[in-house]
């Protein structure tokens, strides 16, 4: 049972998930504790002991933990015995999410998207955008992106580049070409003409597509950053090629980059957006797909789901929008805090050479790249032991991403960059004592 009250209780052992808990799971075993309690930019563990989170719930927990004006609004709903679930019948809660989308995110951006409310997880997010797009065109192809990540349930999964999950899957990725992502072959390789090119020749052995899908910074992928210049040939391709373009925000929305969507800045105009992880605020399952208005040819029901009612997370998420979407303010701080954190994260990189090549990511959304898995694994390892939660990124987790929540203030921002550069020093003295191949 759940007791604040850590004092007075033995931590639990890890014996009960060893037991009954599927082999699938994969943080507990970086992050060997049993968490209790959260608040902010911290966590405790059933031991007592504290950690800052620098993984906020693989960006789902943008505002922090439990954040006292979200959490004051759920619980002031459920006292009221306000609807927990509804299907996707009208509530008053979902209303009151839309009303504050409308208001705080799509007017001031002179947008204008009709809102799918799917299941409540970024993939299905994703499956319904592909569905659509191919229901749309009558094409069945979709081009996706090396590195890029959309999920695990098949549709996504095809999209997904990294071996491991697709390997997963059990029948062959159907329906996706995967085509270079800016900036993978070399810098100067201009990854678009060679997309451009291939869609227009008739003999290039490429379908035409339904739509292409991109990320605008991979946040699974090895933090690869789209240029906007990039973005915007990817948006000229889709249309001259009559497909429709699906900017994925699932981990790089929600403020993330520094503005709502991570696509602001590039100045485009997606026909598809799917976003989820933060997009209730607390923690709790909610995804959307946004469509332009001409693109709602959906069938009532046709693609459907139990949870696409999730009304105590349509609370916490206009609740969210309302506390830090009012104006530019919140989004202001979100850029300069990650300015900083590029700048401290360049410095580590400057004093760890042996192994720290440089700096990727965008906004709140960056890390340092290690070379590969042994040294990654070393420094997230070392910055546990000294209290801190932080992840890898890429297909070789040569990335350790830094995901701090936005909310994190500039004393706990930087007392995580410490422990995380004497990580990083720890992970380079190893290296240094290796023997050399
Ligand atoms: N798309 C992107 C860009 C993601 O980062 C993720 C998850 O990390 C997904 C889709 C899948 O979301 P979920 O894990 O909620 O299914």
């Amino acid at each position: 049972m759940y007791d604040a009250d850590v004092s007075a209780r033995t931590p639990r052992p890890f014996a009960t998930f060893d037991r009954l808990e599927s082999k699938v799971r994969s943080y507990s075993r970086t992050f060997p504790a049993v968490f209790n309690r959260a608040s902010g930019s911290w966590l405790y563990d059933d031991a007592g002991s504290a950690y800052l989170d620098f993984l906020s719930g693989c960006a789902s927990l943008n505002y922090g933990h439990n954040h006292p004006a979200l959490k004051a609004r759920l619980i002031e709903y459920m006292a009221a015995d306000g609807v927990a679930h509804s299907l996707d019948m009208h509530s008053v809660a979902k209303a009151e999410f839309l009303e504050a989308f409308e208001a705080r995110i799509l007017r001031p951006r002179g947008l204008n998207y009709r809102v799918q409310f799917t299941g409540p997880t970024g993939a299905n997010a994703v499956e319904a955008a592909l569905k659509l797009a191919r229901k749309i065109t009558g094409r069945t192809n979709v081009i996706a992106f090396t590195n890029g990540f959309h999920g695990v349930t098949l549709g996504a999964l095809a999209a997904t580049g990294n071996a491991h999950h697709r390997g997963g899957g059990g029948l062959p990725a159907l329906g996706v070409t995967h085509a270079a992502f800016d900036g993978y072959f070399s810098d100067d390789a201009d990854t678009a003409a060679q997309l451009d090119q291939m869609l227009s020749d008739p003999s290039s052995g490429v379908d035409r597509p339904a739509a292409i899908i991109v990320e605008t910074v991979q946040g699974e992928g090895g933090l690869n950053v789209a240029s906007g210049a990039w973005l915007r040939a990817i948006e000229r391709i889709a249309r001259r090629h009559e497909a429709l373009l699906i900017i994925d925000d699932i981990q790089a929305g929600c403020g993330r980059t520094g503005t709502f969507f991570s696509f602001e800045g590039a100045g485009i105009k997606p026909d598809i957006i799917t976003m989820a992880k933060s997009l209730s605020g607390l923690g709790l399952p909610m995804a959307l797909t946004l469509m332009k208005p001409e693109h709602d040819v959906w069938k009532p029901g046709e693609h459907n789901g139990t949870f696409r009612g999730n009304c105590h997370a349509f609370i916490t998420a206009a609740a969210a929008l309302d506390t830090f979407w009012a104006d530019d303010s919140f989004a202001a701080e979100v850029r300069r805090k990650g300015e900083h954190l590029g700048e401290r994260l360049s410095q580590i990189a400057s004093r760890n050479r042996l192994i720290a090549s440089g700096v990727r990511g965008r906004g709140m959304m960056r890390g340092l790249e290690v070379g590969g898995a042994d040294v990654s694994s070393r420094i997230v390892q070392a910055a546990f032991a000294q209290g801190l939660v932080i992840e890898t990124s890429g297909a070789r987790d040569q990335v350790v991403k830094v995901l701090a929540p936005l909310t994190i203030s500039d004393a706990d921002l930087d007392h995580g960059l410490d422990i995380l550069a004497a990580a990083v020093a720890v992970a380079s003295t190893h290296a240094a004592a290796q023997p050399r191949a």
